[in-house]
């Protein structure tokens, strides 16, 4: 689709009847809207649409497919290729709709287009209840789970987008469909994995899992020269324990926080994280390795905690506002070369926000047939997750060449397979190794079906058969 940017002066303005608040450059409150999680992001967007509901979102829609202006769609703004925000188009900011509604008896989540993933824990723990969500917060319901979605209780309950039984979308031409099982079966197919390519979804309906208020689970930490073969007993355990074990490790710098000897604070250790999908009495007996055979660990934080707390366990280390670069790529397998491999690349960690992460993936997700859902690549027993996150721009170029390095360094052990959602804009070809190509395929047809303009295109963007590049 040809899209001009608004001419710069000229103000865009939204039907009369539009509920929410439009805010334009030089209005109190611009420069925070337009803010988002990477602070790489600086986009000047000509209108900033706080959408109050679907007709809102209808206009901000309507508007940009009659004047041919750049849409961008904006949940909880975590997106590190910055596709929240555009310059001198319009931004349909969803953040102001809000609400979870709870179903008890059948165990699902009507949940609006705004909701973060603690909106949405805190909610649905009053009844005890879960759905694999986002492992910080901030991070929002939209681009999470068109994305696929991974949390800490996928290898138990699948993705999210696994989760997500029903959506309400406003397509391109303005229209508001479901999409189920059902009824456009072959949306909620594309939602699941595929990203805001097809349409807003302005609510969605998770299935729920029992689990919590309390948990068991934490952080163990081990000195770095431990590392290597710290993460060999740990793979070993996983690969022989039970998929309830939800678990990561990381490489970082330690924290100046009281539980850190002083001496550690500040150099590159090994944490791994854990909990155990299931009660806290059977998370205790599973996690008891982490604090005897594998290690022990130089600092112990497992315990049992609500499962709300074990969700905003990275929180302090995922500030908003830092200048972030990321990697998500997935993992073949973790042989002892990819293990000494990473913690060669993850000592060289140099910002209090960095991180090297690898996930333990599998188990439910891989139980999904793989052609049941856009989200690909499940097979994949791991996924490696570099993250740089520095505050000084002067520092730019050498966090980049970290992950980049990092990158070349790891590439035998990968699949091939990109996480999208972890990743920065990379181009057309970096999209399409997010799916199979049969996959890809099958998204360039849906896409032609529900929007052939490319009017949703700034996203990890699968281009409808008729766009001109
Ligand atoms: C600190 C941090 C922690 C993270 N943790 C995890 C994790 O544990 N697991 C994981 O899988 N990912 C994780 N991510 C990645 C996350 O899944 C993506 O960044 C995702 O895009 C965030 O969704 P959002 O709604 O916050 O983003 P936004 O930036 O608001 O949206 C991203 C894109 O999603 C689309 N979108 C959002 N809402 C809608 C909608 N209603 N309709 C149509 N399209 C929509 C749009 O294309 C938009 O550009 C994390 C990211 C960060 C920064």
């Amino acid at each position: 689709m040809e899209t001009s940017a608004a001419t710069p002066g000229t103000p865009i303005e939204l039907d009369a009847a539009f509920q929410g608040e439009q805010l334009r450059p030089g209005d109190a409150g611009y420069d925070d809207a337009r803010a988002v999680y990477n602070g790489m992001v600086d986009k000047r967007p000509a209108v900033i649409a706080r959408c109050s509901g679907v007709a809102d979102v209808i206009d901000a829609v309507g508007l940009a497919r009659e004047k041919g202006l750049p849409l961008a769609v904006r949940c909880g703004g975590h997106n590190v290729a910055g596709k929240a925000v555009c310059d001198d188009g319009i931004v349909a900011d969803l953040r102001g709709m809000k609400g979870v509604h709870v179903d008890p008896q059948r165990r699902t989540a009507r949940v609006n287009a705004g909701v973060t993933w603690g909106e949405f824990d805190r909610e649905t723990q009053l009844f005890g209840l879960t759905t694999p969500g986002g492992r910080m917060t901030g991070t929002g319901v939209g681009g999470f789970t068109l994305g696929g979605g991974y949390a800490w209780s996928s290898t138990v309950h699948g993705l999210a987008c696994d989760n997500l039984i029903s959506a309400e979308v406003v397509t391109a031409d303005g229209r508001v469909v479901t999409a189920s099982e059902d009824e456009n079966a072959d949306l909620l197919w594309g939602l699941r994995g595929g990203g805001g390519n097809f349409g807003v979804v302005t609510s969605y309906e998770f299935r729920l899992y029992e689990l919590g208020p309390m948990i068991y689970g934490g952080l163990v930490v081990h000195p770095i020269d431990a590392a290597k073969d710290v993460a060999r007993a740990w793979r070993d355990w996983v690969e022989a324990g039970p998929e309830e074990v939800a678990t990561a490790l990381g490489v970082l710098l330690a924290p100046p926080e009281p539980f850190v000897p002083p001496e550690v604070q500040g150099t590159p250790v090994l944490g791994i994280l854990a909990m155990y999908v299931g009660t806290a009495d059977e998370g205790e007996e599973a996690l008891r390795p982490l604090k005897t055979e594998i290690g022990p660990p130089a600092v112990d934080l497992l315990d049992r905690i609500p499962y709300t707390a074990f969700q905003a366990i990275v929180d302090p280390f995922s500030p908003t506002g830092w200048l972030n670069y990321h990697g998500g790529k997935h993992l073949a397998g973790l042989p002892d070369a990819a293990i000494d491999t990473y913690v060669d690349q993850g000592r060289k960690v140099a910002s209090p926000m960095s991180q090297a992460l690898i996930f333990r993936t599998g188990g439910a997700i891989a139980r999904v047939p793989d052609d049941a859902t856009a989200a690909s690549h499940r097979a994949a027993p791991y996924m490696w997750h570099p993250i740089a996150a520095w505050s000084d721009p002067a520092e730019s170029a050498e966090q980049i060449a970290w992950v980049r390095e990092s990158y070349a360094a790891m590439e035998p052990y990968t699949t091939g397979g990109v996480y999208l959602n972890f990743e920065q804009d990379e181009g057309e070809a970096h999209v399409r190794a997010g799916f199979t190509p049969e996959k890809y395929a099958r998204l360039v047809e849906l896409k032609d079906k529900y929007d052939p303009s490319n009017l949703f295109r700034l996203n990890q963007n699968i281009a409808p058969s008729g766009a001109t590049r």
